[in-house]
């Protein structure tokens, strides 16, 4: 499978392409520095962090299809996304996931002093994970944070509020049907430069929740984790064998 290329203002991207959607291969010290660039260059972009859920979300709906042709960024954050471009022969560097790569860019932001928002949740999970962040990266400056349960009426206030916060990094975390849109919808009026949907993060972040054990991690199961602490994640999850189905059948006609 060829490997192409995209410019977007960070410099070029090596991607790799999985049923329609471009993936970064860069591993993630490389994606913290395409980041950086991101962010002096103070322009908007969105980090989509890939799994087998949002992929198949996007080729079952137009709009999050969209937000992924959109976005500046797509990193592999699934061990299915990781294994499928294994499969189609055109692997990516390593898994860069989400939970993680916030990490890296609240590390990046000690060192240069940025800013940092965090929009989702509910109000005392992000609350308790801003004042986390804060202790942990003294020198990153939380410059707002706002819960992730409204709707279209608030979108002005909460649009305004963030772009008079000016942040460096925003992070959204809510649910993966509606993050990912509602970002490219607002990204050009959000003032932020880099724009990443972290879903559950900020639940793990603030104690509310466990990620799954390095372990497990590191097999590929971190989404059985999830399955096992939260049985209603099963029907999202009808996603994974359909997805694995689809690259079998794609790998099949390429070879
Ligand atoms: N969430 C939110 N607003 C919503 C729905 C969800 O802020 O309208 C938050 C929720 O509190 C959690 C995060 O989004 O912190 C991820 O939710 P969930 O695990 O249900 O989403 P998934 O990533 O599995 O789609």
């Amino acid at each position: 499978m060829s490997q192409t290329q995209r410019e977007d203002g960070i410099g070029q991207v090596p991607v790799t392409r999985i049923l329609g959607v471009n993936v970064s291969k860069l591993d993630m010290a490389g994606t913290v520095k395409v980041l950086e660039r991101a962010v002096a260059s103070g322009k908007p972009h969105q980090v989509i962090t890939a799994n087998p859920i949002m992929i198949m979300a996007a080729l079952e709906s137009e709009e999050n299809m969209r937000a992924m042709r959109e976005a500046e960024l797509i990193v592999p954050d699934g061990a299915g996304v990781v294994w499928a471009a294994e499969e189609l022969g055109d692997p990516v560097a390593e898994r860069v996931a989400g939970f993680d790569l916030l990490h890296e860019l609240m590390k990046r932001g000690e060192q240069l002093g940025w800013t940092a928002y965090l929009l989702g949740a509910a109000e005392e999970v992000v609350q308790e994970a801003a004042s986390r962040l804060q202790k942990q990266y003294p020198k990153v400056r939380i410059a707002g944070v706002r819960n992730g349960y409204f709707g279209e009426a608030e979108n002005a206030e909460i649009i305004g509020n963030i772009r008079q916060a000016n942040p460096d990094l925003l992070f959204v975390a809510r649910d993966a049907k509606t993050q990912e849109p509602w970002i490219a919808r607002h990204k050009h009026e959000l003032g932020a430069a880099v724009i990443m949907g972290v879903g559950g993060s900020f639940d793990v972040i603030s104690g509310k929740t466990k990620r799954a054990p390095v372990f497990m991690q590191k097999m590929r199961l971190e989404w059985f984790y999830r399955l096992a602490k939260e049985p209603s994640r099963l029907p999202r999850m009808m996603a994974l064998p359909r997805f694995m189905q689809k690259i079998k059948k794609v790998k099949k006609s390429v070879k």
